[in-house]
């Protein structure tokens, strides 16, 4: 090489090597997720062979945590945070004292000091956002009642853990490490302040953060964006969303000691008031999902394999902390907040887990001179298996759902079925059709039998309703946005609330009784999933489905659907009538690959 180019090298094997083993992964059937932290262990400094910066991937995964949290803000609105804030401010907090405690507890076992296990405990009970983040979206469930929880219990988790950090340096002396100013900026206070100064301080920066974002940020974040759509440059558009994402999340910790995460999650949440929010999401995901992968590789880049065989059973106790303690723990307060048990399993699996927060506190609490080197490969080896185990997690609480369900069922009278209220009514179950809210067990079954069943309700289901409607067909709706469902419901048509691609979902339409499916989305992927479950469901149901290329119509019409509808060819077929004035006759067909 001509010259030494670290970043390169590691952005280069970082990625190139996700890839591999991320196909390799999805080959075997295994999330992908293992396999970006198979490469990190391989570019990683317990492996041999080639040895990636662990400094530098370790920022390009920040970047990844920003764009994520950017991500969420987007799609959250302060509104919906402060509705959760009655379970996820006390879930929050009960959970992280459980976790600290049990943590103590496996230190003082091992012989440490109590400001070793105050910090390995604290550093147990905070679950990554990069993993929450992409559990939740594979599910699509961010949007959801459920996603709100979980999200807002983590920006809780968040905040707490923004105050620890402040803390233990002030408090190391105390605790039995080494007093030292650790953080740098504005962040380090002199511990002349006394422990209730230096929280107050923090808190009050933090407050003045969100006074900021709420009074500057809220007037000039749109203006930009409105400033540039206007330019009609799509470049400058997304070089705005990066820069205000970026700028905003590095400008809260540099200047107010907010989190990275935390500061672009507000950033988010202002954009999400302008209706551009849309677009800009759309502009941020290219780069999110590339910086989220480097999250992965630089954590396994962390991880010695061979900790595994000194360290045994301390490992596989720290884990057990971290996969059953804070499970019990979150599912207990979830479901004494009067939640459904489905909503308990789903924070409960979300938050069984730990990442980057946990490598900060425990960086930071070996330089105190707190936590032993070897809390540290604790935290590392827990994180890492956790991590690993987090969609097995997904995978038990769909097994053990039905069987929870049944024995609180017999424990205890049903809960009556109440319309749905405000998101923030615990102890509630959502009832019928049009109502029925996604996150609240599985949708009661429709009572249509010879119906179509019309899924999607966007562009193009919309109006294939009204006109099913004005013919009086009977014909029910699947759809999964919250606003389409409203409308629906509005409009006083039957709806089940979900992704249809979803088995429980989708049965709840009644596809055995029903004579006709037409498929109004614009994912053909996903379509195609639909066709499948909806020819072994009823062999003889009528398929109609919406493609937009000529490959999505190969595919979809290989799956068994009976008509697709290419939606550029009718585009072109409406304008050829407009020029000509006749019905035209469109020369390529839609099945065939286009030649050019
Ligand atoms: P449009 O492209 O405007 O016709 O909108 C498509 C509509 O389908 C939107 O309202 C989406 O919320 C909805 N949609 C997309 N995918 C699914 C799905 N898998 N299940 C249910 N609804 C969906």
């Amino acid at each position: 090489m001509p010259h030494d180019t670290p970043l390169i090298a590691t952005i280069v094997a970082g990625l190139g090597l996700a890839f591999v083993f991320g196909a390799l992964a999805n080959r075997f059937r295994i999330p992908p997720l293992v396999g970006y932290l198979v490469a990190g262990v391989l570019v990683g400094p317990n492996t041999p062979g080639f040895v990636a910066d662990a400094g530098l991937a370790n920022e390009l995964a920040e970047i990844g945590v920003i764009l994520l949290m950017f991500g969420v803000g987007l799609h959250f609105s302060l509104k919906d945070l402060l509705s959760v804030r009655a379970i996820a401010v006390p879930g929050a907090i009960v959970q992280i004292g459980f976790a600290t405690a049990l943590g103590a507890g496996l230190a003082w076992m091992l012989g440490w000091s109590m400001g070793a296990g105050l910090v390995f405990g604290l550093a147990l009970s905070v679950a990554s956002t990069v993993v929450l983040l992409r559990a939740l979206q594979e599910r699509r469930m961010i949007e959801t009642e459920r996603g709100r929880i979980a999200v807002g219990w983590l920006i809780v988790e968040d905040l707490a853990m923004v105050l620890a950090l402040v803390l233990l340096p002030a408090l190391a002396g105390v605790l039995g490490g080494q007093e030292q100013a650790h953080a740098s900026g504005l962040l380090s206070l002199p511990a002349s302040y006394g422990i209730w100064g230096v929280v107050g301080i923090t808190l009050a920066k933090v407050a003045a953060f969100v006074v900021v974002m709420l009074v500057v940020g809220r007037r000039v974040i749109p203006w930009i964006l409105h400033y540039v759509a206007h330019t009609g440059s799509r470049e400058l558009f997304r070089l705005a969303v990066l820069a205000i994402a970026l700028g905003v999340a590095f400008g809260a910790a540099k200047l107010f000691g907010v989190s990275l995460a935390l500061g672009a999650f507000f950033a988010g949440m202002i954009m999400s008031e302008s209706e551009l929010s849309h677009r800009a999401a759309e502009e941020s995901l290219p780069l999110r999902d590339a910086f989220s992968v480097l999250f992965f590789v630089s954590v396994g880049m962390l991880f010695d394999p061979f900790s595994l065989i000194s360290n045994g059973w301390p490992i596989l106790a720290t884990l057990a902390i971290i996969v059953i303690g804070k499970s019990l723990a979150a599912f207990a307060i979830v479901v004494a907040f009067g939640y459904p048990i489905a909503t308990a399993l789903i924070i409960s699996a979300s938050l069984a887990q730990i990442g980057e927060f946990s490598f900060i506190l425990a960086e930071l609490g070996v330089g105190l001179k707190l936590l032993p080197e070897q809390g540290r490969d604790l935290i590392l080896a827990g994180a890492i298996l956790s991590i690993v185990l987090n969609p097995l997690m997904f995978l038990a609480i769909d097994w053990m759902k039905p069987w929870l369900e049944r024995r609180a069922a017999r424990t205890a009278p049903p809960v009556e079925a109440k319309p749905v209220g405000p998101a923030t009514e615990p102890g509630q179950v959502a009832s019928v059709a049009a109502t029925t809210k996604k996150e609240d067990g599985p949708p009661p079954k429709t009572a249509l039998t010879g119906h179509a069943i019309l899924i999607g309700y966007g562009r193009v289901g919309g109006l294939v309703g009204s006109a099913l409607k004005d013919a009086a067909l009977p014909f029910l709706v699947i759809e999964d946005a919250d606003k389409t469902l409203a409308k629906l419901k509005a409009d006083s048509v039957e709806a089940v609330a979900g992704n249809a691609a979803n088995a429980e979902v989708f049965a709840a339409a009644n596809p055995e009784g029903a004579s006709r499916l037409i498929l109004a989305i614009p994912n053909a992927f996903e379509a195609g999933q639909i066709v499948l479950r909806a020819r072994a469901a009823n062999p003889g149901i009528n398929v109609i489905a919406r493609a937009h290329s000529d490959a999505e119509v190969e595919h979809l019409k290989g799956l068994g659907a009976d008509t697709v509808i290419m939606g550029e060819r009718e585009i072109a077929r409406g304008i050829v009538e407009e020029v000509l004035g006749s019905k035209p006759e469109l020369r390529r067909e839609t099945a065939e690959p286009s030649v050019a």
